[in-house]
């Protein structure tokens, strides 16, 4: 009631040249009540965690708030404990820091003995931020550091000496469009529109199946990519995968969508629900040039006489990795006269292909293991007949071989069709914005995406580093 007493009275008492009117004092009487009550609850209740518990002395503030904002100052007798926000400079140690901020070697102690969770905070990286929260005696209560932009560690004091607990902050997507036009080389065109390195391997290895990127380019190719950004604070702290991509070159127009096959993986689909992916690579592997095509009537270079050439041969250097041209099952694995090291695989349907001269398989690779398609499974070398490192490749239908280059090849993986209807009502919104990105209606379309995760987006692997 001291405070009380400051105001009390009828009036009369106070130094006032000029006398108060009846209302005057009324007002005054009535403000120095709710002053009282304010000052009671405030004692009341001393820490501020008790005063978050019951909702009371808040509407009273709201109150007298509203009577006068004097009031509302004047009641903050007591320094209640505040933030100290520090931004961590280069050779900034926890000790210097708390010998500065004035906290004792035995507070550094404690808040070390927190144990594995307290790592970051011995290796402070500059730019981060540290709060310290310190009570009105200059104790430290609770210490919050946050090294990036996305986890914060938080400490704090408590009747079992010091807890450390982190909390993940959950980035907003936010989802975009992406375009230009390809002046000179793909990638830098890329990234001038934006474009992350990354995303733009990503982008040529979705499209790379049908299109040579260093001999098919022609003038006037356009792109747009369109994918989530994650942010926190306004700054972008990841990206999801690229959601939909087009590619316009040579009057042609290609466009995909990712979803989900249906086995729980993810792939890119036209429209009608096809992969970009051949079926069956024609040449599995990075070659310099062809040296010997596929022919029924080949005067053999070592030989020396008329022989079919079954194959295509590919030159590359000794110990280029050669990948398996499609899912399948070993079939042979070993050394067979003129093939040299030769794999046989077993694929889909009546395919199959083979793999000569190789100078070793793939480590622990036998005969029945499975491969997927693009699984490296030896490396060119030039054992059996062969003049030079090369791959000899084949591929045959119900044992026949046909030329790997020209045969028709089965229909690339495709989406289930129970899933067709979903897919395409999905993709409906990318479509529009991918032909005509920069409309309102597109950035629209955009924002409504922005509510619903489109598939895995994941935070840069760079930034979610945790010294936890
Ligand atoms: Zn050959």
């Amino acid at each position: 009631m001291i405070s009380g007493n400051v105001w009390g009275g009828t009036g009369s008492s106070l130094p006032t040249p000029v006398p108060l009117s009846r209302g005057l004092r009324l007002h005054l009487l009535l403000l120095a009540v709710l002053l009282s009550l304010l000052a009671f609850i405030y004692w009341w209740y001393p820490s501020d965690a008790a005063a978050e518990t019951d909702a009371a002395p808040a509407a009273v503030a709201a109150m007298v708030a509203a009577a006068s904002g004097v009031f509302v100052a004047e009641t903050r007798r007591k320094p209640k404990p505040v933030w100290r926000n520090y931004t961590v400079a280069k050779g900034d140690t926890l000790s210097g820091l708390f010998q500065r901020q004035g906290f004792g070697g035995s507070t550094l102690q404690q808040v070390i003995a927190a144990g594995q969770a307290a790592v970051p905070l011995a290796n402070l990286r500059p730019g981060g931020e540290l709060r310290f929260r310190v009570d009105e005696k200059g104790q430290l209560l609770a210490v919050s550091h946050a090294p990036g932009d996305l986890d914060t560690l938080m400490m704090e004091s408590g009747s079992d000496g010091w807890q450390a607990g982190v909390r993940h902050l959950k980035p907003t997507p936010h989802t975009v469009v992406k375009n230009g036009s390809v002046d000179g080389a793909l990638s830098p065109s890329l990234r001038a529109a934006g474009i992350t390195s990354g995303m733009a391997a990503a982008f040529v290895k979705i499209f790379h199946w049908k299109v040579n990127f260093r001999r098919d380019m022609r003038p006037g190719a356009t792109f747009a990519v369109i994918y989530q950004q994650l942010m926190q604070n306004g700054k972008e702290v990841g990206q999801g995968p690229i959601e939909a991509a087009e590619l316009t070159n040579a009057g042609k127009v290609l466009r995909v969508y990712r979803y989900e096959n249906g086995k729980g993986g993810y792939g890119y689909y036209t429209a009608e629900g096809y992969s970009l992916e051949p079926s069956i690579l024609r040449t599995p592997l990075r070659y310099t040039r062809v040296s010997s095509t596929f022919s029924r009537h080949r005067w053999h270079p070592i030989l020396h006489i008329w022989r079919p050439h079954y194959g295509v041969d590919l030159a590359a250097p000794a110990g280029t990795p050669i990948k398996a041209a499609a899912n399948g099952v070993v079939k042979y694995i070993g050394r067979a006269s003129g093939y040299g090291r030769l794999i046989e695989l077993e694929n889909m349907g009546a395919y199959s292909t083979r793999y000569g001269h190789m100078s070793r398989f793939a480590k622990g690779l036998k005969k029945g293991d499975p491969v997927r398609q693009g699984e490296v499974i030896g490396y060119v070398g030039q054992s059996g007949e062969a003049t030079g490192p090369h791959l000899h490749f084949e591929i045959r239908i119900h044992g026949k071989p046909y030329p790997p280059l020209k045969v028709k090849l089965p229909d690339s993986a495709s989406l289930p069709k129970k899933l067709m209807s979903n897919f395409q009502q999905t993709i409906q919104p990318l479509l529009a914005v991918l032909t005509d990105p920069d409309s309102d209606s597109s950035r629209q379309r955009l924002a409504a995406l922005d509510e619903q995760p489109l598939s895995t987006a994941r935070v840069d692997q760079g930034n979610n580093k945790r010294d936890l």
